[in-house]
Parts: C-alpha cells; sequence; structure tokens
C-alpha cells in the first residue's frame, strides 16, 4: 500500500478527525479485523479501515472519501454477504460499520432501534432480556445492516411479512455526508427503496423497527437416510401448501453432505413460533418413521438461544446460490437428484474428498406480499410470483479459492440450472432471486419488477445524483445494472 491515492484518503480521514479509527495494514486492529471475516473470500487487505463510532463519523468518513478524487470506498456491516468484493474492496478504503452496535428500545413509540453492526444473536439477547423481539435473522453472526436492507427472511415471515416491512423509519448518511431520515412521510421514495434495494442510496446507520413481545419457541431437528428424500419431500410440498394459514409454524428442508461423508442426510428443522409443541399442521412432517436422529421431545428455546445453537461454520471457501421455482414435489426431487450428483462430482474433483455441501429448501409464500402492501410495500416485488414458491439454496465449502472457482461454483451453477430447466418445462419456474441469496453474476433488481426497477433506479438518481454507491462503491448489487 503506497499510492498516492490511498495517501490522500488516509490524510483526508485524519483531518476529519478519525484518526483514532483508521487502521492500515500492519497495525493489530487491521490484521484482527481482517482475520474476522466470514467468507475467507472477503479477507482482501484494503489500503485502509475505518470504523466510525456514531452516525456523525459515519459522515465524516463519507466526505473525506467521497472528497478524495477517484478513490473507491467498501461499506460493511457484519460482512457475511459472500458475493465477492461486495463488503471490503482490494484498492481502497472500507468503512466497517462493527462499533456501531446501540440497541435501544422506546416504551411509548414500541419501537426498537438498531445501529447497522450488531450481531443478530447480540440483538436477541438484549431483546429477550426485555421481554422483546424484532423480526430479524435467523443465523447468529448474520449482521443487522446488510439483512435488513436486503429484504430478510426470518421466522416470522408468514406473521409478520418481510423483515424490512417492519422499519419505520432509517437514518441514512447519504454520499455528500448529510443525514436524513426516510419513513413513510419524510423523503417516503428513499424509506420504500430502502427496503430491499440494498446498498444503492447511502449508508443506514439506525434502523427503527416494530417491536412484539418475545415468546418461547418449540423447536427440534429429525435427521432421515438419504433414502427418504421421497418422502420428506412430498410432506414438505405438503406443509408448504398450507403455510400461510398456519403462519406461526416454520420448517426448513435442507440436506448436508459433511467433509470425508460417503452421502447426504436430509433433515427437517422445526419451529412453532408460539411455543406449541407438535401443532397438528406438522403432523405429517413430523410422524415420517425411521429417522437416524430425531430428540424424544424438542425443546422449548428463546429465539436467542435457538441462535446460539445453531451457527454455520465456515473454516473454508464458501459459494452459495439460489433460486425460486413454483411449490412442487417434482421439482423439488429434481434438486435433491441433482444434489446427489453435485457431491459425485465434487468428490472426483477435490482431493482427499474434502469438501461440505448443502441445499436448503424454504418457503417464499406471495401471500406475503398482501401483509408488506398492508405496511406500505416494498420493493421486492414477489407480488408478481406465479404462486407460492419454494426458495432452493446450494452452498459448497472448498479448501481453496482456486476449487470454489473451478469445481464447486460451476457445480452449484450447473445444478441449479437443471433444476431451473426442468421446472420451466413443467411450468413450475419462477423469476425471482432473493438478493441476499444471490451471488456474483446473479441480477436480483431485474426479477424484481419494471415497476420496483424504476423507483429503485429514480431514487439511486435522486438521492446519490453524483452515482458514488453506483460507482465509487463498486461492491453488492447495482441497481444501474438491472434492466
Ligand atoms: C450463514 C448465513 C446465514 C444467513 N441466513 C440468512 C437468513 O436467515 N435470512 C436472510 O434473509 N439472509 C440470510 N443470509 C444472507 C444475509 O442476509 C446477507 O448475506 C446479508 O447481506 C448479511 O448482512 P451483513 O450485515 O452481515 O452483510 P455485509 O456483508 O456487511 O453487507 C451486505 C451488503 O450490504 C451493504 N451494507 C451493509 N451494511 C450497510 C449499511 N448500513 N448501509 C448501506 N449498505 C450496507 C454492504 O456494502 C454489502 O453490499 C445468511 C448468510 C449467511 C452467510
Amino acid at each position: 500500500m503506497s499510492s498516492s491515492l490511498a495517501q490522500s484518503a488516509i490524510a483526508k480521514l485524519k483531518e476529519a478527525g478519525l484518526g483514532d479509527v483508521l487502521h492500515v495494514p500492519g497495525e493489530q486492529a487491521y490484521q484482527a479485523k481482517e482475520a474476522s471475516l466470514i467468507p475467507l473470500s472477503q479477507k482482501l487487505g484494503p489500503w485502509a479501515i475505518v470504523q466510525p463510532r456514531n452516525t456523525e463519523e459515519v459522515s465524516k468518513a463519507v466526505k473525506a472519501l467521497v472528497s478524495t478524487e477517484g478513490l473507491q470506498f467498501a461499506v460493511r456491516s457484519g460482512g457475511h454477504m459472500w458475493v465477492d468484493n461486495s463488503n471490503n474492496i482490494k484498492e481502497g478504503v472500507t468503512i466497517d460499520l462493527t462499533l456501531m452496535t446501540k440497541r435501544t428500545y422506546d416504551p411509548k413509540t414500541k419501537l426498537v432501534s438498531l445501529e447497522p453492526g450488531s450481531r443478530w444473536k447480540d440483538v436477541y439477547r438484549e431483546l429477550v432480556d426485555q421481554g422483546l423481539l424484532v423480526v430479524g435473522g435467523r443465523e447468529a453472526e448474520v449482521g443487522v445492516g446488510g439483512f435488513l436492507i436486503g429484504g430478510g427472511l426470518s421466522f416470522f415471515n408468514s406473521s409478520k411479512g418481510w423483515s424490512c416491512d417492519t422499519i419505520v423509519n432509517f437514518e441514512v448518511v447519504l454520499a455528500d455526508g448529510s443525514i436524513v431520515q426516510a419513513n413513510k412521510t419524510t423523503n417516503p421514495d428513499l424509506f420504500l427503496a430502502l427496503k430491499g434495494g440494498s446498498a444503492n442510496f447511502g449508508i443506514v446507520t439506525r434502523f427503527d423497527m416494530e417491536s412484539m413481545e418475545s415468546k418461547n419457541i418449540w423447536c427440534g431437528t429429525a435427521a432421515y437416510p438419504k433414502s427418504a428424500t421421497g418422502q420428506l419431500v412430498d410432506a414438505y410440498v405438503d406443509f408448504t401448501n398450507n403455510l400461510s394459514h398456519t403462519p406461526d409454524d416454520y420448517v426448513f428442508l435442507y440436506a448436508f453432505r459433511g467433509a470425508k461423508e460417503e452421502d447426504y442426510a436430509i433433515s427437517l428443522n422445526f419451529s412453532n413460533m408460539n411455543g406449541v409443541a407438535n401443532p397438528e399442521p406438522l403432523r405429517g412432517l413430523l410422524e415420517i418413521p425411521n429417522p437416524i436422529s430425531k430428540p424424544e421431545d424438542f425443546k422449548v428455546k428463546t429465539l436467542y438461544t435457538k441462535l446460539t445453537d445453531y451457527a454455520v461454520p465456515s473454516a473454508n471457501y464458501t459459494n452459495w446460490e439460489a433460486i425460486t421455482v413454483q411449490v412442487d414435489a417434482s421439482v423439488t426431487n429434481k434438486a435433491f437428484a441433482e444434489f446427489d450428483i453435485l457431491i459425485e462430482k465434487l468428490r472426483k474433483a477435490i482431493p482427499d474428498n474434502d469438501f461440505i455441501a448443502r441445499i436448503v429448501v424454504q418457503p417464499i409464500l406471495k401471500s406475503w406480499a398482501d401483509i408488506s402492501a398492508s405496511k406500505g410495500g416494498n420493493v421486492l416485488g414477489i407480488e408478481n410470483l406465479p404462486g407460492d414458491c419454494l426458495n432452493i439454496l446450494v452452498g459448497v465449502e472448498v479448501p481453496s479459492l482456486e476449487l470454489r472457482e473451478q469445481v464447486g461454483r460451476p457445480a452449484v451453477k450447473a445444478l441449479l440450472n437443471t433444476v431451473k430447466s426442468f421446472a420451466k418445462s413443467i411450468n413450475k419456474d419462477a423469476d425471482w432471486l432473493y438478493l441476499n441469496y444471490c451471488t456474483d453474476g446473479q441480477e436480483p433488481f431485474a426479477t424484481y419488477g419494471a415497476e420496483n426497477v424504476k423507483k429503485l433506479k429514480a431514487a439511486a438518481a435522486k438521492y446519490d445524483p453524483n452515482r458514488v454507491f453506483q460507482e465509487r462503491v463498486p461492491g453488492g448489487f447495482k441497481i444501474s445494472k438491472a434492466q
């Protein structure tokens, strides 16, 4: 690192009074931050990392970086987005928001205010202690910032809509450093755009969210051998077809193939968000015989303990990618058959059989759009879905970046392309991609509908007329690329 651009950005950040939260290569704080990044491929070694402590410091950092002509920068909250360069930058400066973790509750408005740098486990720990919850993430370490501006798949989607639908106000630092509020009366076009429009408009420094009472959750996992796949898929499709009538139930269907293991095991992860044990709508799934493992009694937990019991390990190079299809047993079975083929392919190509593969099936219900509409809408466009859908998310973990690029990523892409073609051939496709589950090369905004793309482009042009978040912040999904 010694380009004059880097030196000049660093000098401006210091002039702005940010010297004590500015870290450069070689410093312990810099090394620790880079080492903590979850997708290993995001360890890019930026010229500097600046860690604002509050909104005013974010504003100062943005002004300093934007005024350094030609400089590019990245923005990071939890750092969990797996898209390359989305939350870090090799030749530029990274604004890291992980010191901004303030979480407050106003009993008068019943709103919870979250700064973007918290992890969901920390949010829930504090809220549950106060008897409260918000519609947030399902994995302990995922960050608040990126999750919420991408939409937010939570355990409460069927009763509360997308996580972003429960936000009533965003505080945002725009590209000129100004600090604005976005809600249904102030900057309503920005308010709408931030509900799913991701990192195209400014840096969100506070989310004001509706709260709800914290309840205990009944939950547990049952694992089955691969041979039970067809039975599980049939029962899961029945369950999903009724889910809009039983919104407190939640079930993931997923398969996991651990490193060096012969075959995958297929599992059902059950939850009832009201703490009801063995709810009737889950009977078909709960009664599937001959599990490999199934606890006698599932546990009742808080959302905090549920999250801390389950964190996705991340010691390797990962690639995740997803598509959406209509709820259909033959398409879902096809996905698992192709998952088997993917495992075989990777077994031949990865030395020592050292890879992990996962496939996760979860609902995306068209009826969530009605809940969103009742809250003022968002830009995700699921009202255009052909019906209730399933999201099929596939991930592989391999020991090196080369293996991810040469073997892992192409294998996942081939699987999803085959499933999509099959779904299309029987009219069960759905042309929709969830931004937070997309990978490099996918274009989620193009699937959100022409009206939403128009609104997003208009908001980007109005609030960021100099295209800073399109061109000077190169990471993440850009609305300017959507056709
Ligand atoms: C293990 C795992 C589990 C997951 N589980 C779920 C799940 O249950 N539901 C779900 O919906 N998604 C899930 N995701 C996807 C997750 O929501 C996205 O990766 C999300 O972007 C992560 O948020 P983050 O703050 O950690 O992201 P980051 O990587 O920090 O940010 C993501 C993007 O948003 C931008 N950004 C971040 N903060 C701000 C801000 N404050 N203002 C403006 N732009 C910002 C970044 O520049 C980047 O482009 C999961 C991901 C992983 C790896």
